[in-house]
């Protein structure tokens, strides 16, 4: 749902009341519009009257875990969910990720970096794209369920391969530079550390290209950036 005035709305589910606080005057402030739940089934309802751009969830909850909240959103909707925890172990990372989650902010967190993630998870052509399925070549890229096929088989790709590529295809045809690419999906880094991109973007031709030494679909415009073409 986008309000009058253009403005993403964010459902915060959050049971501190410090946290929510701070959340609705920062976001606010951002320019999102926010809707506040401090329980699971209070979410449950805000979800079903508002429809929100992005849910930003916290793990602990009075209720009930958020990442079976989650796993919930995931089962009925195509709202991005970034979850927010004050566990910082590895597991709780993996799991919230694995489960499908956009992104993972831990506690405490700066209110600038979090809105970094947030307007970079709102810019995925995932979130709110018309189409679901794209096919280009004998590859087919399915987002809501974030898989891709070649003629049937399934290509694995690491998360970030998959975003790198859901990037791309948003702009088949175009070209997408290396400042769009720290910028959505590796918003932390410098702009002369572009090493890591190559490197991703390496990858990712190895496992859709028939050979990626001479790439058909995924080329790289010299100085500039990447092209994905059908
Ligand atoms: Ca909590």
């Amino acid at each position: 749902m986008v309000d009058p005035e253009g403005r993403s709305v964010v459902m915060v589910v959050e049971d501190e009341e410090s946290y929510q606080d701070a959340l609705n005057i920062g976001l606010t402030v951002e320019g999102f519009v926010v809707i506040a739940a401090s329980t699971i089934s209070q979410a449950r309802e805000l979800m079903g009257n508002h429809k929100p751009d992005l849910v930003l969830l916290d793990v602990m909850l009075p209720d009930g875990s958020g990442i079976d909240y989650c796993r919930e959103i995931y089962d009925t909707s195509k709202t991005p969910v970034i979850m927010v925890s004050a566990r910082t172990s590895e597991v709780d990372i993996v799991l919230g990720l694995e489960i499908g989650a956009a992104d993972y902010v831990t506690k405490p967190y700066r209110l600038r970096e979090l809105v970094a993630r947030m307007r970079a998870v709102l810019r995925r052509p995932t979130s709110g794209a018309d189409e679901e399925v794209v096919n280009f070549g004998d590859l087919r890229i399915d987002f809501v369920r974030r898989i891709v096929t070649r003629r049937g088989q399934e290509i694995e790709l690491s998360r970030k391969e998959f975003d790198l590529l859901a990037l791309f295809a948003g702009r088949l045809g175009q070209v997408v530079t290396r400042e769009v690419c720290l910028d959505t999906l590796w918003w932390g880094l410098e702009l002369s550390d572009t090493r890591t991109i190559d490197t991703h973007v390496k990858r990712l031709r190895q496992k859709i290209e028939e050979d990626a030494s001479s790439p058909q679909h995924l080329k790289t415009i010299r100085g500039v950036g990447f092209r994905l073409d059908a």
